[in-house]
């Protein structure tokens, strides 16, 4: 990835004048900024960003100037690299399962907060972790899933103890002399807000199963963003909603909040452009990116339209669209876009597809898979077309 030392005023400028044949990432820190201040401004607990959405450096330089002082992190590599561009930032390691090293090398860099969801697991961090560091007890969170659907992807699947397991681990937890807290996730690009209703009030419920009461509630990730023309993620109404829901299901003994969306906070603040190099015999297009490059999550999010094609003169494509089937640069068949994507019919050879909402799960999941995988990062001051 080759960083750009130029800051451009937007995408079409750029390549109006660089006619790039590599895939080109715009990040807009402005568009970063101002949506971590409205995670901050409109989220009634703790903001953490989890890195692994995107861990670019510069991403994680703008959120703590934009105020953001919390991450969840789920790997060595991870935790090394918040502790050294975020010295005073928590830390919250919430990959619920790790080897013995990894939890040893935790405890070093003063992680002061893990998450767990099976009695093996949890017994591991009672005997590697101090239950005391230097700035008083250490937080055991306990991960449970529910079988509910709303987002694009079942973090359940992989992760989560179910209310019964999650109650007497939260009771094991409280016994080994933890804090004992809760958290889910409920699926990525979760829009149906009617989840989060759903797991804070199995929260309580844990809560009273187990007779502990948790000092912090994590809600997880899963914020959505805007991935269709037209949607925009109602943030606002689900901060309000996680804030009333928790107040009616825990009254008086509320839990603090903690939130630690990764997709929600970045994907606006980027914009992914990629060359047409072919419209084979006028029907198929084929991209110098795809679902081994910046594309690989488009897998899960079903027909994308957010979208522009632009000329190489930078100037919008407009009309009518036809459903094309959009490929991927390599030889492998699973490298194409879901469906049949709705494209300008004028689309040519040269143009770029500018795809917005880029920011979570693009260069994180970049391969260099046949030889492809180059990306330019490209800084402008707006991410306007
Ligand atoms: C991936 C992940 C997140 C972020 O999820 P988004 O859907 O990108 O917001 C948060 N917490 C945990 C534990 C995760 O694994």
């Amino acid at each position: 990835m080759g960083l750009s030392k130029t800051i451009w005023a937007n995408p079409p400028e750029f390549l109006r004048a660089q006619e790039p044949e590599h895939p080109v990432i715009f990040f807009a820190p402005s568009v970063l900024q101002a949506t971590a201040r409205r995670f901050l401004d409109g989220f009634p607990g703790l903001v953490t960003y989890a890195v692994k959405s995107n861990p670019a450096e510069m991403v994680i330089q703008n959120l703590v100037a934009a105020g953001i002082k919390g991450f969840d992190v789920a790997s060595p590599v991870e935790i090394a690299m918040i502790r050294r561009l975020a010295p005073g930032a928590a830390m919250h390691y919430n990959n619920p399962v790790r080897a013995k090293s990894e939890i040893a090398f935790a405890v070093t860099q003063g992680v002061v907060s893990y998450s767990v969801d099976s009695r093996s697991e949890l017994e591991k961090l009672i005997a590697l972790v101090p239950t005391q560091n230097p700035h008083g007890p250490t937080e055991i969170t306990v991960r449970f899933k529910l079988p509910v659907e709303g987002a694009a992807y079942n973090f359940g699947a992989k992760f989560g103890a179910t209310v019964e397991v999650a109650a007497a681990l939260l009771a094991r937890v409280a016994e080994a002399g933890f804090v004992p807290s809760l958290t889910f996730h409920p699926g990525t690009q979760c829009t149906a807000p009617m989840t989060w209703d759903a797991y804070i009030r199995a929260a309580a419920e844990i809560c009273r199963q187990s007779g502990v009461q948790a000092r912090r509630l994590n809600v997880g990730g899963g914020f959505p963003s805007h991935r269709v023309k037209g949607e925009l993620p109602p943030l606002e109404a689900i901060f309000a909603l996680i804030g009333r829901v928790t107040r009616e299901a825990f009254g008086d003994k509320a839990p603090a909040l903690v939130c630690e969306p990764g997709r929600g906070l970045v994907a606006e603040s980027m914009t992914s452009a990629a060359q047409v190099k072919a419209v084979r015999d006028g029907t198929h297009v084929f991209l110098n990116d795809g679902t081994y490059g910046l594309m690989d999550e488009l897998l899960l999010a079903g027909v994308i339209t957010r979208l522009t094609v632009l000329a190489p003169a930078g100037v919008k494509r407009e009309g009518p669209t036809v459903p094309r089937i959009i490929f991927g640069p390599t030889c492998d068949s699973v490298d194409r876009l879901p469906g049949e994507v709705p494209l300008p019919e004028g689309i040519a050879e040269g143009d770029y597809l500018v795809i917005e909402g880029m920011g979570a799960y693009s260069t994180a999941t970049n391969t260099a898979f046949n030889g492809f995988g180059a990306v330019s990062v490209v800084t402008v001051l707006s991410l306007t077309l």
